[in-house]
């Protein structure tokens, strides 16, 4: 997934946007779309373009994909993966818990630690 994706995202439970994007991995790329400016919110840069005038280059938001990450939501607190490129974006009774919580102790080292003890709907146990 491109940076640019999350001027898109909300959180699928709670509705909130932005999304806070930890990025573990990425690499650079050569952008296929026309590259645009991000409209409401700009990741790469971290800025919220309804409260500010300033106008980022976002060349990086088109020509970086993101492989792993993790996509956290500071509304509900719920946390959705990103592997090999895709976000998983899915309400809590479509997750895999085993999956999930294997890629949570797989980035546990870059994880916030209120995500690995609290994170929903599933977090390491904190003996872990
Ligand atoms: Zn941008
Ligand atoms: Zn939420």
């Amino acid at each position: 997934m491109k940076y640019r994706l999350m001027d898109l995202l909300a959180c699928p439970i709670c509705k909130k946007f932005p999304l806070k994007l930890i990025v573990f991995t990425e690499f650079s790329i050569k952008p296929s779309e026309k590259i645009s400016r991000c409209e409401l919110y700009c990741s790469f840069h971290d800025i919220d373009l309804t409260k500010t005038d300033r106008n980022p280059e976002c060349v990086k938001c088109y020509g970086v994909e993101i492989k792993d990450a993790l996509i956290i939501c500071e509304e509900c607190g719920r946390w959705y993966p990103v592997e090999e490129e895709i976000p998983r974006m899915l309400p809590d009774h479509l997750r895999n818990k085993n999956e999930d919580l294997e890629f949570l102790a797989r980035w546990k080292n870059k994880t916030p630690e209120k995500i690995l003890t609290e994170g929903k709907p599933f977090s390491l146990e904190k003996s872990m």
